[in-house]
């Protein structure tokens, strides 16, 4: 590990942590003492998820004013842009603006999927003035200027809903050309298809932005295969390899998950591409902690974590 700790790259290398609006009143609680918490650990930001729809848009609201203005971290909030009001946008970005806030990461957002009676109306998902994130982007700033720090989505392993992977780098593009500041990824395990897409969008594309790296610490086997079937990526066979064998227990999966882990971290840091890692924490902290450590970013800090009691089975903004 001494390499680890003499190598530059690691000296400058930042993180963030993602959290999402929990559920209850006593998981609001249990989230307030973690950030709390995690704010020790010196993550050079966090942020905060938005529900698409803006169902819990108060509570969102609430967190990024008590993260940012009261507890003074560098708070970065969601915003999605479809099926919502432009009346909430409004609100969600006034708020944002009053709380300090400076830094919003703007997004379309999905249509309902799998509400009680699964009928999607695909009519709300039209709000008439926002089709695609660049719309909001756009917004945002003939309201703001650049008071705010914009932050895009971007999908190293495609999305859904696009199959051609140029064009939906020519969407990428036409963010970061709308006023898009840095690129947030989706999760990802396939580091190698991650590293060469930030090449094709460096020298192809001549994006210039930051490109941050998602990653999605690995708690149980379940949840790991479930999250990267949402999200369609690939799980590579050098993780499947190691961890299927042990698909039943929970606390080795937990210990060889940071391992994988740790490693690609330290792949992307040796690439140069990346100087900051930005962490799904899914509001849990044992397994972005460990992977920290075993990178040696963490300085003198007490770890006293505790991750009792979170149900982090589903994904951040549904
Ligand atoms: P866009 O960039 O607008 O793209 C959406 C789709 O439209 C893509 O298929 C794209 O190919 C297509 N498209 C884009 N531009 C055009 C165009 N000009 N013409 C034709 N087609 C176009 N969701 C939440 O609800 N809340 C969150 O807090 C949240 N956080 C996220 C954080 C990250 C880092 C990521 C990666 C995703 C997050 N999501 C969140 C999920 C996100 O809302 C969905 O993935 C959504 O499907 C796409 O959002 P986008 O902002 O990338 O959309």
């Amino acid at each position: 590990s001494d390499l680890y700790q003499n190598n530059n790259h690691y000296n400058h290398t930042t993180f963030s942590f993602e959290f999402f609006p929990p559920k209850t009143s006593q998981g609001v609680q249990n989230l307030y003492d973690r950030i709390d918490r995690m704010y020790n650990l010196n993550p050079l930001f966090i942020d905060i998820t938005w529900n698409a729809g803006g169902k819990v848009s108060k509570l969102t609201n609430q967190i990024v004013n008590v993260t940012q203005s009261i507890l003074g971290l560098e708070t970065c909030m969601h915003l999605t842009c479809t099926n919502m009001s432009i009346d909430l946008i409004d609100n969600a970005l006034l708020n944002a603006y009053s709380s300090g806030c400076q830094n919003i990461l703007a997004l379309r957002g999905d249509p309902p999927i799998n509400d009680n009676n699964n009928n999607s109306d695909s009519s709300a998902f039209d709000n008439g003035k926002f089709k695609y994130a660049k719309d909001l982007i756009k917004y945002i700033r003939s309201k703001y200027g650049d008071y705010f720090c914009i932050g895009v989505a971007g999908y190293p392993e495609g999305h859904p809903e696009e199959s051609d992977s140029a064009v939906l780098l020519s969407y990428l593009k036409q963010k970061i050309d709308a006023g898009g500041d840095f690129i947030i990824t989706q999760m990802f395990y396939d580091v190698d298809n991650f590293l060469n897409w930030c090449n094709v969008l460096k020298n192809d594309w001549k994006i210039s932005v930051p490109i941050i790296p998602g990653i999605m610490p690995i708690s149980t086997y379940s949840s790991f295969i479930r999250r990267a079937t949402w999200s369609h990526i690939n799980i590579p066979d050098s993780f499947l390899s190691v961890l299927k064998p042990f698909k039943d227990d929970d606390a080795k999966i937990k210990e060889l998950g940071a391992e994988l882990i740790t490693e690609m971290c330290r792949t992307l840091i040796d690439s140069n591409l990346v100087n900051h890692l930005h962490f799904y924490t899914m509001n849990l902290e044992s397994s972005t902690i460990s992977i920290l450590e075993k990178l040696n970013l963490l300085n003198n800090f007490v770890i006293n974590n505790s991750d009792n009691n979170e149900n982090d089975d589903y994904f951040p903004w549904r």
